[in-house]
Order: C-alpha cells, then sequence, then structure tokens
C-alpha cells in the first residue's frame, strides 16, 4: 500500500460505516476494511504473477522447476527418517 493515503479522522467507512477512514483517491475505508481490501488485491495479485511467470517462462520451464522443487521435498523425506 502506498504510505501516503490520507486518513480522515471525520470520513465515513463506505464498507461498514465506521468513522474515521482512509481516503483511496475518494473512496472512504476504515484500516479494517482496507486491510481486506488489501489482502483482496494480494490474491489478485498472485493470479497476475501466475499468468505472467507462465507467459514469460512457458510451461516447460515451470514443469521443470516443478520437478526440482518434488526432488528436493524427496530429499528432506528422507532427512526426515535420519533425524
Ligand atoms: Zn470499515
Amino acid at each position: 500500500m502506498s504510505r501516503d493515503v490520507p486518513f480522515d479522522d471525520n470520513a465515513i467507512c463506505e464498507e461498514c460505516g465506521a468513522k474515521g477512514a482512509y481516503d483511496f483517491m475518494g473512496d472512504c475505508l476504515c484500516s479494517e476494511c482496507s486491510s481486506k481490501y488489501i489482502e483482496e488485491e494480494c490474491e489478485e495479485t498472485n493470479e497476475e504473477f501466475n499468468e505472467r511467470v507462465v507467459r514469460q517462462y512457458g510451461g516447460a520451464t515451470i514443469r521443470a522447476l516443478l520437478d526440482i522443487v518434488k526432488s528436493l521435498e524427496r530429499r528432506v523425506e528422507k532427512l526426515e527418517d535420519k533425524i
């Protein structure tokens, strides 16, 4: 989140009606609702990230990475047996 979002003590949250809200370019959200909003945005960003990675590197690279992760997993499982 940008740190220069102004907080207005007298603004009313559009989501829950609480007094005191951040002004997101005209959309007023209290700190609780804005954190929910930001979490949703993060999920969206993850999906965008996935799409970008697939576009950028292609499925073959991602499958190769998955193979590496799986082989690491197997190694760690073997280590666990020894602990
Ligand atoms: Zn709220």
